[in-house]
């Protein structure tokens, strides 16, 4: 099926110099994106649409709601795109569906792999357990527990496993695959994260994520930032983004920018790319986002 759709994969970049020598051609593309989109949104109403969906293989309704959506400069209001287009047979949005679409076009969805991944309350997990037997999930349940931790019966689930990005509980090279989707965001010290990711990865590995990415930022925006007392020291309005264990929500720390490619190299990755995608065909609308994949030599 998927091979009579064109890809929703529009390209790759390495640095913002690489994406702003683009910027043309870009800015003419998401022109034409924006109209599609102007014409799919008769109201403010939910709606759905028949379009692919990558994990169910088949053509199937995507939902299309407003929650989290976002006015613009001009006064216009889209939805949260990345955050909607909802497979009404999967649950999974347009970014977890962008995500799968890479790990499927790389070949990096091996029945045999050895997986982790950031999540293991939600239905990426559950869709992504079938295709990888061995699949290993984590939430992060705070700051009490040490990593590793099981805790049986936990808000209705079986058993729940917590561990901390900064400090993983693995050995070293224990996986072939290592998935997180914004999450980025909440970890003051991420840097500390990537570098726990590149360890637990074995050579040839790829860590592959998704976060909040704002392509006109060449330098992260801190957000905010924990001092040596642990103390959290807001340097910007504060922003909570929803969390599935935790229905206070969670502080986003800081604002992606490209910056974070450097970052992923400087912790020992071999390469770390953007991935740019959009296709409504495989109900992904708006502006074009980002998958990302940094790889282990
Ligand atoms: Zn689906």
């Amino acid at each position: 099926m998927a091979r009579f759709l064109p890809s929703i994969w529009l390209g790759e970049f390495r640095s913002k110099a690489e994406y702003d020598a683009q910027g043309q051609a870009l800015a003419a593309a998401f022109s034409v994106y924006d109209w599609i989109d102007d014409r799919l949104l008769h109201s403010r109403h939910p709606f759905s649409y028949p379009a692919y969906c990558v994990a169910c293989a088949q053509v199937t309704p995507i939902q299309v709601g407003w929650v989290l959506a976002l006015g613009n400069e001009d006064g216009s209001v889209h939805p949260a795109w990345t955050e909607t287009g909802i497979c009404s047979r999967c649950q999974l949005n347009s970014r977890m569906r962008a995500l799968l679409d890479l790990l499927q076009t790389r070949c990096l969805l091996q029945k045999t792999s050895r997986a982790y991944i950031a999540e293991q309350t939600t239905p990426l997990y559950r869709k992504l357990k079938q295709w990888i037997p061995s699949l290993i999930g984590s939430e992060y349940l705070g700051p009490g527990y040490p990593s590793g931790t099981l805790l049986s019966s936990w808000q209705g689930f079986a058993s729940v496993r917590h561990e901390d990005l900064t400090a993983l509980s693995f050995p070293d090279r224990a996986f072939d695959l290592a998935m997180t989707l914004d999450v980025f965001e909440h970890i003051p010290d991420y840097r500390k994260a990537f570098a726990e990711l590149w360890r637990v990865l074995a050579s040839g590995g790829s860590l592959v994520f998704t976060i909040p990415f704002f392509p006109e930022l060449e330098t992260t925006r801190i957000r905010a930032s924990v001092d040596k007392t642990g103390k959290v020291i807001h340097h910007l309005p504060m922003e909570l983004h929803g969390n599935p264990v935790d229905p206070a929500g969670s502080l986003c720390f800081q604002n992606f920018g490209w910056d974070i490619l450097a970052a992923l190299r400087e912790v020992g990755f071999a390469d770390a790319v953007a991935h740019l995608y959009w296709g409504p065909w495989q109900g992904h609308l708006g502006y074009p986002f980002f998958v990302f994949q940094a790889a282990k030599a």
